[in-house]
């Protein structure tokens, strides 16, 4: 049965509430609604065609529709969907424990499954909070907080919120949240006068170990995306800011949360980021990618110390209490371990230097634009941060809703690519070829030239 785009349109406006979105505004609006995906693009109910410059929220891996993805799902859906992981095992759940701990950095030896970002961080707070009190309840008895970053994002779940740092999503749930202690971002282009990354990496270095100089004995953990803040406007790290911060929490007996939800598979141009400075992080969050955007699916990983701590006879109540109705989940985990192999058969992370140095010499022309205030790209991850007068830094006011222009330009020349406040970002799929990349560019270009002159 088919409908038209005015019923859908209708029921959608009626009936969705969608995330992340002003529905007032929505309302007013022409919805997008797709039908179905091939490779790089996406087709709406009416036909037209988009690249998806955003890989569909960060997840896609080897493109839409994928022949042999497709085919993963249906093989394993023919032998069961799902069945739970409460007192027994399934066998995707398995091989993928297997694999994941051989690609991940060594010591992560142990993988928890959930079914988003949000519930993997949600679970590595709890276990880092829970390992200090089963190593010595008394003498650890203070640690129960954690150090996060401004402009941090680890998911909208009430513990994830507690870490985040953006106050535009996280302020109004305060008085529901609980303490953490906020260290400088390496927002490089607003904190230091020359864009210079060695000051701005010394000086978030230098507070952070203020900071746990007087409070490392009320901190359990610390978490941090590595390399790239994404949601914060893809805010790139200054080189070796990654290990020095896993230094200080060696030094200081704070356990490390690399959250990778968004820079996993593949995004920075490496596995995972934290192999770029060879960190080996205490637990490590990963989601998005690992089903090549498939299903849901997430994971947290940790050292034996760690799930060591947990052991105990069931009366001491050292168990981790703590799991989701689709943990585990068999089509999910036949999936990533499908994506996976792809990754591996066709050799995807090598292909990635040569798309990524086109892009960084395509990148190049848009810090010339007027109203390009700052171009930053890690791997396949970039962030284009607008502003009305570059001298002062200053962004156009949200009123004149210039980076949403943005992006409705560009979706009328065939891309789909998203907006963080002034920051325009583009995420493009792993796979995309060169000539696609150089399409998604050129609209990009394009969209925000013609859009920032009208409104500068
Ligand atoms: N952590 C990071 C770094 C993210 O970027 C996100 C989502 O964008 C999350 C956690 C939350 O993931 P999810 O939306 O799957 O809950």
């Amino acid at each position: 049965m088919t409908y038209t785009f005015a019923e859908l349109d209708k029921w959608d406006k009626d009936y969705v509430w969608h995330p992340f979105t002003q529905m007032k505004t929505y309302r007013q609006e022409r919805p997008l609604i797709i039908e179905r995906g091939n490779g790089s693009y996406l087709y709406d109910i009416e036909g037209n065609r988009y690249l998806d410059g955003y890989s569909s929220l960060w997840v896609n891996v080897h493109g839409h529709n994928h022949p042999e993805l497709n085919q993963a799902l249906t093989d394993q859906a023919a032998h069961i969907a799902h069945s739970t992981l409460l007192g027994a095992a399934n066998v995707p759940s398995i091989l993928l424990a297997k694999k994941l701990v051989e690609l991940t950095p060594a010591g992560l030896d142990k993988v928890f499954y959930s079914d988003s970002g949000s519930t993997s961080v949600e679970i590595a707070l709890k276990m880092a909070y829970q390992y200090w009190k089963l190593k010595d309840a008394e003498r650890y008895a203070d640690k129960n907080k954690f150090i996060s970053l401004r402009e941090a994002y680890h998911g909208d779940t009430i513990g994830s919120v507690s870490v985040g740092g953006m106050d535009t999503f996280h302020t109004i749930f305060k008085p529901l949240l609980f303490e953490r202690i906020e260290m400088p971002a390496p927002y490089t282009y607003r904190m230091t006068a020359d864009n210079d990354p060695e000051t701005c990496k010394v000086h978030c270095l230098t507070e952070l170990e203020a900071i746990l100089r007087e409070h490392h004995e009320e901190i359990a953990g610390l978490i941090i995306e590595p390399l790239v803040q994404g949601a914060a406007g893809m805010l790139t790290a200054p080189d070796g800011f990654l290990h020095g911060v896993r230094e200080l929490c060696t030094r200081y007996h704070v356990l490390m949360i690399a959250d990778e939800v968004a820079v996993g598979f593949g995004r920075t141009g490496t596995l995972f980021a934290c192999e770029q400075e060879n960190v080996k992080p205490d637990l490590m969050c990963i989601a998005k990618g690992l089903t090549a955007g498939y299903l849901p699916l997430a994971a947290t990983l940790t050292t034996d110390d760690v799930y060591s701590a947990f052991l105990g006879e069931p009366h001491e109540l050292k168990t981790f209490f703590h799991g989701h109705t689709y943990t585990g989940n068999q089509l999910a985990c036949a999936v990533a371990l499908k994506n996976i192999e792809l990754l591996e058969r066709d050799g995807l992370i090598e292909t990635l230097p040569e798309k990524i140095e086109f892009l960084t010499q395509r990148l190049a022309a848009f810090r010339d634009l007027t109203h390009v205030g700052d171009v930053r790209q890690r791997g396949m991850m970039i962030g284009i941060e607008l502003v009305r007068d570059r001298a002062a830094k200053e962004v156009f006011p949200p009123s004149l809703g210039v980076e949403h222009r943005v992006i409705l330009h560009a979706r009328q020349n065939g891309a789909i690519i998203r907006p963080l406040g002034p920051v325009i970002v583009l995420m493009p799929i792993l796979a995309m070829s060169i000539d696609e990349l150089d399409e998604l560019l050129t609209i990009t270009y394009e969209a925000i030239k013609t859009v920032t002159i009208e409104a500068g």
